[in-house]
């Protein structure tokens, strides 16, 4: 949910001019939590690491975050400057861990200089692409639930 884009003042200065607005995050989160329900079973953090080497059959060359304990934070993150996937423990879940790794594979395939929106329909596309193969959910149902939550994809 939370990306941190930098840790230099500086260049999180330049970033913030460059990045478009991230128009549909409200959007998002509602979508998927409507779509995915609030009674997930909880993974480990292993079964989190499965989904990511898992994730990375489908996408050739993709360097697998590490997954580590988000214990302090409040949300779930990927830092695309330490290719990190921060998990609480109450965001792990299939879902959640596949969105902070749509995250990584933005970054590392789609958005090496960090313009996009961070949810916006290049995001949206490759998380559905990530809960389809993974089979956490068929694209088609994925599809019809963003169109009615006015989720945009491509
Ligand atoms: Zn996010």
């Amino acid at each position: 949910m939370n990306i941190c884009w930098g840790f230099y003042p500086q260049q999180e200065q330049q970033m913030a001019t460059k990045r478009q607005r991230d128009w549909q995050r409200s959007r998002v989160y509602k979508w998927e939590r409507a779509h995915f329900g609030e009674k997930c079973p909880e993974l480990t953090l292993d079964e989190c690491r499965e989904l990511v080497s898992r994730t990375a059959q489908f996408y050739p060359g993709f360097l697998c975050p590490e997954v580590t304990d988000g214990r302090g934070r409040r949300k779930g993150g990927y830092c695309r400057h330490t290719n990190t996937i921060k998990l609480p423990r109450f965001t792990r879940t299939h879902w959640y861990a596949c969105h902070e790794i749509a995250h990584a594979i933005v970054a590392q395939f789609y958005d090496r200089d960090g313009v996009l929106a961070a949810h916006g329909v290049m995001f949206v596309s490759v998380y559905i692409n990530v809960l389809a193969k993974l089979k956490i959910s068929e694209a088609r149902a994925l599809r019809r639930s963003a169109e009615y939550w006015k989720v945009k994809h491509i």
